[in-house]
């Protein structure tokens, strides 16, 4: 069990930023025991400077949801992953697995919006 912040969202602030790590490191460690030092983006959402951010809150590595394959090239707070999912057919998780899948043209993953606690907390409040 890892992080992805407390209520599923990111900021923009750094203090806010590094709140909700802080925040889901200690809810996962009291449901799981241990600390947690690595990260997935909500949403895919990341800003460049958020890497800098997770490394001063210890966390070591972090994902995106941009696909791809890991290199010895990829920055270890904004690494690539293959997403995978029930609408993903059996060939294409193959081509993934062997590698093959990112030699070819693939669409770019656009983030879910929403994810931001600036555009979370602008929300009308919700009825009943
Ligand atoms: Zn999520």
């Amino acid at each position: 069990m890892q992080l992805h912040t407390h209520r599923h969202r990111v900021s923009r602030d750094q203090e806010w930023f590094t709140r909700e790590i802080v925040e889901n490191r200690e809810r996962v460690r009291a449901a799981a025991g241990a600390g947690a030092v690595h990260f997935c983006y909500p949403g895919g959402n990341y800003l460049e400077e958020f890497g800098g951010w997770l490394e001063g809150c210890g966390v070591e590595t972090a994902t995106t949801c941009d696909p791809g394959l890991c290199s010895p090239e990829s920055r270890r707070h904004f690494l690539p992953r293959f997403m995978d999912m029930n609408s993903v057919r059996e060939i294409e998780f193959r081509a993934w697995v062997s590698g093959f899948a990112a030699l070819m043209p693939r669409r770019t993953y656009a983030p879910a919006g929403g994810q931001f606690l600036e555009d979370w907390r602008k929300q009308p409040a919700r009825q009943g």
